[in-house]
């Protein structure tokens, strides 16, 4: 299927509106479609809630079809497997509580020096709570995961293994199924896909990865913000203990004795994120029509058209992904990246700066910050094109200084 730029733009009210910028910030977050705003606006136009009364039965469905939508995207066992939290951040929260109890002084966990801090800082909280030791996986100067050093560091003591798939700094995707195949030989380690950017930059089969847990956020494939999805295998989210205690999440209540409800309810205490959900039914029946890969091949392109032009910038140093990717990481060796960031911000080009929630990685690039431009299938050549008029801009304003 072939794509077409223009046409996929017009599904993006923010790229309409007069005083848009050039929007080079989606490993952030997507931009939004308006069929998820209408959808979120249907929802607060209606009355109810979901799964409490007979009148409610619409939105329920839609609800529901949400999440049937979600257990196809990743080839889930079943919709049932499928629980929603608000973001990335909760649904690995979501496993490292739940998996505490378990866990017991000297047991090992494993995460990368690639980790975003919703990995990396989770894990360490909870390696401090229960006695466990963190075991950190150091990146090859190719940013991949040192293969030998997980051989090394696996063994009867490991319990955990979290890692993310794509990395929201350099856009490196790891092996994962291959990685995944070394656990499983080495260990009997649970393992946590964080997908986070993985979700909308390659096709995700869960089954077929064979990970215990996957955890990515709705707002960075076009959905809203503060929805996340949990999903894995029955056993592993069957052992989960509950994080929240409340209504919803229980089968029977007595003044003696509590029996929690099955999957996914038993992990979803209260009264859920009803619009989000619906919101992103909506995103995710309209997503079955876009043809993901020309999209993403489009993205790809023009952000290695951009990495191809920094190439030949005096002091200008790229840390790129092994693969092509829609992430562009830089630093001017002679500039301050927040000076660089200010000036192209005031040229209305949004883009990152900063540590990118992953200081462990930063620093192993040898950095304090980098500027990250991150590209997606609305962007443009024309986008491109006034980058670089921009950026051509500040460094003549910064080494006039
Ligand atoms: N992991 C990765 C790789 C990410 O890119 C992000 C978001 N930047 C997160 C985790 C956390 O996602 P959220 O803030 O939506 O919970």
């Amino acid at each position: 299927m072939s794509f077409d730029v223009q046409q996929f733009r017009q599904y993006f009210p923010y790229l309409q509106s007069a005083d848009a910028a050039i929007y080079l910030d989606s490993a952030a977050t997507a931009l939004k479609p308006q069929i998820l705003i209408e959808a979120t606006v249907q929802f607060y136009q209606s009355a109810g809630s979901v799964h409490r009364s007979q009148y409610e039965e619409k939105q329920t469905a839609l609800y529901e079809q949400a999440r049937q939508h979600c257990a196809e995207l990743i080839n889930a066992e079943s919709s049932q497997h499928i629980i929603w939290t608000s973001g990335t951040t909760h649904a690995i929260n979501l496993v490292a509580y739940g998996l505490l109890s378990e866990l017991k002084e000297n047991d090992e966990i494993l995460i990368s020096e690639a980790d975003h801090h919703a990995n990396f800082v989770t894990w360490h909280e909870i390696a401090k709570k229960c006695g466990a030791k963190i075991k950190i996986l150091p990146i090859l100067d190719n940013w991949l995961i040192d293969e030998n050093a997980l051989i090394q560091a696996l063994n009867t003591q490991t319990k955990i293994v979290a890692l993310n798939f794509i990395s929201n700094v350099t856009g490196t995707e790891q092996p994962l199924k291959r990685l995944i195949e070394l656990v499983r030989q080495y260990s009997n380690a649970l393992v946590l896909v964080d997908a986070a950017q993985a979700i909308s930059h390659v096709p995700i089969d869960l089954q077929d990865l064979d990970a215990d847990y996957i955890a990515f956020s709705a707002h960075k494939l076009y959905g809203p913000n503060g929805l996340g999805v949990l999903s894995g295998k029955l056993n592993a989210l069957t052992r989960l203990q509950p994080l929240l205690y409340g209504g919803k999440m229980i089968e029977q209540v007595s003044h003696e004795n509590i029996v929690f409800a099955p999957l996914p309810y038993r992990l979803e205490a209260g009264t859920p994120n009803i619009a989000s959900v619906i919101g992103f039914n909506a995103t995710l029946t309209w997503l079955k029509n876009i043809p993901f890969q020309a999209a993403e091949n489009h993205a790809i392109q023009l952000a290695e058209t951009v990495k191809a032009r920094l190439a030949h910038y005096a002091h200008c140093r790229l840390f790129n992904s092994p693969q092509p990717s829609t992430i562009v990481c830089f630093v001017f060796n002679n500039i301050a990246s927040a000076d660089l960031a200010t000036l192209l911000a005031e040229q209305r080009i949004a883009l990152r700066t900063g540590e990118h929630c992953a200081q462990p990685y930063i620093a192993r690039l040898g950095q304090s910050s980098t500027l990250r431009l991150s590209f997606a299938p609305y962007n443009t050549e024309q986008d491109v094109n006034a980058f670089f008029t921009a950026l051509d801009k500040s460094l003549s304003l910064l080494n006039e200084e």
